[in-house]
């Protein structure tokens, strides 16, 4: 189950060791930023350019280059990858050299600040447990359509700002539609303190997205994530829930509240990975998107009409039991007697 997985996921950046080995590898300039604005901008900037590293696949171990390598897949992994997370490792096989390079996904994020590299799960929860150790709330943001990022709480602005540091993006939610050409479904952030479903913040049609969440019964999704967040407030202390609490009827009401105008420019396509693995992706936007993008299952008009439909049938049948509680609820006065009526007129 996804949501326990990045629940944990996310405990190990309070760690006093992760938040030490974070804060050593942060350049002290970039400390002494003041303004959380500026100093995110500078540490997305300095984690893209000089600290973290994107590989689509391993260099081998004998020759150093990646250029005749074969796929194996999954390979088993061991004691030491299991120790950081890694329970996925991929196995390659130079053909020229004949041996296997192994490319374990550690989940750990003091392990990823010794290796420095890997795709946007790496990246993000390299970069997400640093934002905590600079002392920032901070949220893991897992997107279902398979990409990860960051959001950090930015206390001047009073609301949660979209961080990408793949790319490196900085408040620029909307590009995996507009830039990427992505059809966004669930989008779920992740922390210590909270799980919100913040999907709208990234989407440009609520319309358009809903008619694609058709995985699971939206109220019954709905349920859950509250649920589980108010368990994780309960779990801060009653002086911490209450800030908490506040905070996230703030981010409601802009989550659910009128977009301003963005133009379409400002979106830039996928800029991380390979351009092979990116247009595979169908993540360079307008022109190049294919079939394969995303796991939306509504793609046609068809598709539409058909969840358009379930969907009134669904607001009826909802129509017709608000009707029947309201009639039960209906207190029934006792009739009065004609003549007595007459005789108040
Ligand atoms: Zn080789």
């Amino acid at each position: 189950m996804k949501f326990e997985t990045y629940t944990e996921q996310v405990l190990q950046y309070h760690e006093e060791l992760c938040k030490i080995v974070a804060m050593s590898v942060v350049p002290p300039e970039i400390h002494k930023i003041n303004n959380q604005v500026e100093q995110l901008n500078a540490l997305l900037k300095w984690f893209k350019n000089d600290f973290f590293t994107w590989t689509n696949r391993p260099n081998c171990l004998r020759c150093g280059t990646n250029n005749n390598l074969q796929e194996l897949g999954h390979v088993h992994p061991n004691n030491e990858d299991r120790e950081y997370g890694a329970s996925r490792v991929e196995g390659y096989k130079c053909l020229d050299c004949r041996i296997i390079t192994r490319f374990p996904r550690y989940n750990s994020a003091v392990k990823l600040f010794e290796t420095r590299t890997g795709r946007c799960g790496e990246w993000a929860n390299a970069f997400t447990a640093l934002c905590v150790a600079m002392g920032y709330a901070a949220r893991l943001v897992l997107d279902w359509t398979d990409h990860v990022w960051t959001e950090v709480y930015i206390e001047e602005w009073q609301r949660w700002v979209h961080c990408d540091s793949c790319e490196p993006l900085f408040d620029k939610p909307l590009t995996y539609e507009k830039g990427w050409g992505k059809q966004l479904t669930y989008i779920v952030a992740f922390s210590n303190q909270e799980i919100v479903d913040v999907t709208r913040r990234y989407v440009i049609d609520p319309f358009m997205n809903k008619m694609r969440r058709n995985n699971v019964n939206e109220k019954w999704l709905a349920d859950l994530v509250k649920q589980r967040r108010e368990m994780l407030w309960d779990m801060q202390g009653p002086e911490m829930a209450a800030i908490l609490r506040d905070r996230y009827f703030r981010e409601e009401k802009e989550l659910f509240g009128d977009k301003d105008e963005v133009a379409d420019e400002d979106y830039l396509p996928r800029q991380s990975g390979s351009l092979e693995w990116r247009s595979g992706r169908g993540e360079m936007g307008k022109g190049v998107m294919d079939s394969t993008a995303g796991s939306a299952t509504i793609k046609t008009r068809e598709d539409v009409d058909r969840v358009m439909k379930d969907m009134h049938r669904e607001a009826a049948r909802a129509k017709q039991e608000e009707a029947k509680r309201a009639e039960v609820a209906r207190p029934q006065l006792p009739e009065r007697p004609e003549a007595e009526l007459y005789a108040e007129a």
